[in-house]
């Protein structure tokens, strides 16, 4: 996408001018007692042109890792003073769920169900319309953080729509070791993203309603690693050895679901590798008979699993990555464990 960068640039109806820094306010529906309700949002402008990033989290309001991301990406001044381009760094877009510790909207809407949205649409379409009007159309590139749903836990991965070469160098920029090749028509932010023309990376990785360092550290180096990738900094005493090696890209994903109610023992952890037919955990009735087998259904990675050991029948417990190779991208995910531990 080709954006004029050297015109003038307005957030909130605030101009930022080069070499400017501004927090900003945007206001979106208020409260029932009338509280004024803003999405706040701080603009990084350098005095030099060049790329319009913006960096977004908690579209689901419970997904709060990608919050302290931003808060660490912006504390990072030496590097933020001599940018080229734009930063747009936007921490929590869904105030109302995150002022409540919940993924939806006061209307129950999921948010990211509801791009690109419109100023006449409910309160989700109303916010979506608000996002992509104030920041996504004025940036060239984007990166929104998310984590697992409520009583889950995903492994930091990159989902993006690969097609798109600038997506696809983004995504492999980015550095974790597990990209989800996704093309997906469902109203989120990255499809009304795309359909704008604007390359976007979806980070997931972790858990709601926890701040977990391993999951902050691997999104904010994948931050940097994309910046410098596009030309916004130089990477001079960035540390960015997570991205040492190519990323590997799965071919598809499927969830293994509970065969029935109960509780689920499980045998296997995120990001181990499990075979075709291996046991990846095992449910019991209260007594602990009853016993049922939960087995994977084609080799690869489990990159998402479920938290809540009690589990409805059909409920979703072992999301598995294929690859061509998932032995390799076993002893990938390993590295990357071990490294962030540091
Ligand atoms: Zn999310």
């Amino acid at each position: 996408m080709t954006l004029d960068t050297s015109r003038e640039l307005q957030v909130g109806g605030v101009t930022i001018a080069p070499g400017e820094t501004r927090q900003i306010e945007i206001p979106v529906a208020k409260l029932f007692d009338y509280t004024e309700m803003t999405v706040p949002v701080e603009v990084i402008r350098g005095k030099e042109e060049g790329p319009v990033l913006f960096v977004s989290a908690a579209i689901h309001g419970d997904e709060i890792n990608g919050v302290e991301t931003i808060k660490r990406l912006l504390a990072k001044k030496k590097i933020l003073a001599k940018i080229k381009g734009t930063l747009i760094a936007v921490p929590i877009v869904n105030v109302f769920g995150f002022n409540r510790n919940i993924r939806y909207l006061p209307d129950r809407r999921d948010l990211n169900r509801c791009f690109p949205g419109s100023d006449l649409g409910s309160l989700a379409g109303q916010l979506a319309h608000i996002f992509m009007r104030e920041v996504v159309t004025k940036c060239t590139h984007g990166i929104d953080l998310h984590t697992a749903a409520i009583h889950r836990n995903n492994l930091p991965q990159i989902r993006a729509c690969l097609d798109d070469a600038e997506t696809r160098r983004l995504a492999m920029a980015f550095g974790v070791p597990v990209v989800i090749d996704s093309n997906i028509r469902d109203g989120s932010l990255r499809q009304a993203a795309a359909d704008n023309g604007i390359p976007m990376l979806l980070f997931e990785g972790g858990e709601a309603l926890r701040y977990e360092e391993r999951v902050i550290n691997s999104s904010l180096r994948g931050i940097l690693a994309v910046m410098k990738a596009i030309g916004m900094i130089e990477g001079k005493g960035v540390s960015l050895s997570q991205q040492k090696k190519e990323a590997f890209v799965a071919k598809s994903s499927y969830w293994v679901r509970a065969p029935h109610s109960g509780s689920l023992r499980a045998n296997k952890q995120l990001g181990a590798r499990v075979k075709t037919n291996e046991l990846l955990g095992v449910m019991s009735d209260p007594f602990g008979g009853g016993r049922v087998d939960v087995r994977a259904k084609n080799t690869g990675i489990i990159i998402g699993i479920a938290t809540l050991p009690l589990v409805s029948s059909g409920d979703a417990l072992f999301h598995i990555a294929t690859f061509d190779d998932a032995r390799e991208v076993e002893d990938r995910v390993e590295v990357f464990d071990g490294f962030l531990d540091n």
